[in-house]
């Protein structure tokens, strides 16, 4: 009884609110919890420049729509689930995930939502539970799953530490260097070769 946890954005998507604001010509967007540590100033800030460029979800879910998730991912992410159940983890929203989990082949997504009112346009927004990642994880292991995690970066590592195997793809620097008890992976085949290792030692 197995389950891989994915992390969705810098695993296998690319992260969602700088590539919109990309497509969409919105640079204020490119904003992050690197810039503004508290989540919900952040958050208000967006939803206030999403209502000043007059983006509600319907033209939100058209730009995502032209995005594709990573070279390699959909492949990886198929074999993966012939073996294991995968659920992926992420702190994205689902009205955001959505036209990218089409492509993927619709997985078991746990993430937060968006509020919209009836023009579409996003008034607020709802996280799950707090600390979701860890969460999840340690309701599997009770579930009697033996649970091996992967992610990219900070949000990843309370999910990886509550695993039983964890595993960083793609980190950065930092998050190497600080998390140095887990093994780095930097593409699907090594990815997939750690996976299969840590349920080994499970
Ligand atoms: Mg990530």
């Amino acid at each position: 009884m197995k389950i891989v946890c994915l992390d969705l954005e810098g695993v296998l998507v690319p992260e969602i609110w700088i590539e919109f604001a990309e497509r969409a010509g919105v640079p204020e967007l490119r904003r992050t919890t690197r810039d503004e540590p508290d989540y919900d100033t952040l958050m208000r800030y967006r939803l206030d420049i999403l209502a000043q460029q007059s983006l509600g979800l319907p033209q939100i879910q058209e730009v995502i729509s032209t995005m594709a998730p990573m070279d390699g991912a959909r492949a990886f992410l198929d074999a993966l689930r012939e073996d294991y159940q995968v659920v992926i983890l992420s702190d994205t929203f689902y009205e955001f995930a959505h036209p990218l989990m089409r492509q993927l082949g619709w997985p078991t997504l746990f993430c937060h939502s968006l509020e919209a009112d009836e023009a579409g346009r996003v008034v607020n927004y709802h996280l799950r539970m707090p600390d979701q990642k860890r969460e999840a994880v340690r309701r599997f292991k009770e579930l009697n799953f033996t649970v091996v995690a992967a992610g990219d970066s900070y949000n990843d590592t309370a999910m990886l530490g509550e695993a039983h195997g964890g595993i960083l793809f793609h980190p950065p620097e930092n998050v190497i260097r600080e998390f140095p008890q887990y093994p780095v992976t930097n593409d699907y085949a090594a990815l997939r070769a750690e996976i299969d290792a840590a349920f080994a030692r499970a």
